[in-house]
């Protein structure tokens, strides 16, 4: 067995959590997005459902199947897209983007993102970084489809 630094056990341990038990993985009744998307390298497969409230994701959808790592990383998309704004949703889209670059993130920007931080790790194997932004990808790539009139100006 190879030797595992309490962080990274950790991380994987979030990461085998998300992979086994997904969350929100049930579909949504009428949902106002949905998009499909898939890796051929992995053979990695997901569906994204959002339903929106006043400009939030009132119900998040995402359900697949494939290796471990597309897997959790479309969990956590669920789990964090919860009540979110368009905009947070794709300043998290940046961010995960940029932490498997390998930039630095700040506190914050940390924060924001939660537990895919457990997601750090991949980066060190570029063929998996495709399967942990599938679910991002196809995230960003819905919510710039989506249809401007329909958005709610909210003044917060
Ligand atoms: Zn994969």
């Amino acid at each position: 067995m190879r030797a595992l630094s309490e962080l990274d056990e950790l991380y994987e341990e979030i990461i085998l959590d998300h992979y086994r038990n997904p969350r929100n993985n049930r579909e949504l009744d009428a949902p106002d997005l949905e998009i499909e998307a898939d890796n051929p390298f992995c053979g990695d497969e997901i569906k994204i459902q959002l339903k929106f409230e006043d400009d939030r994701a009132a119900g998040v959808s995402v359900a697949g199947r494939g290796c471990a790592i597309s897997q959790s990383s479309a969990s956590l998309l669920a789990e964090l897209s919860q009540g979110r704004t368009r905009e947070e949703m794709k300043n998290s889209v940046t961010l995960v983007r940029r932490m498997m670059r390998g930039e630095e993130l700040s506190d914050s920007e940390l924060d924001d993102l939660g537990d895919l931080e457990a997601l750090r790790g991949v980066r060190k194997y570029p063929v998996r970084i495709k399967c942990a932004l599938l679910s991002w990808v196809a995230l960003e790539d819905m919510l710039d489809d989506y249809p401007a009139a329909r958005q709610q100006v909210s003044e917060r």
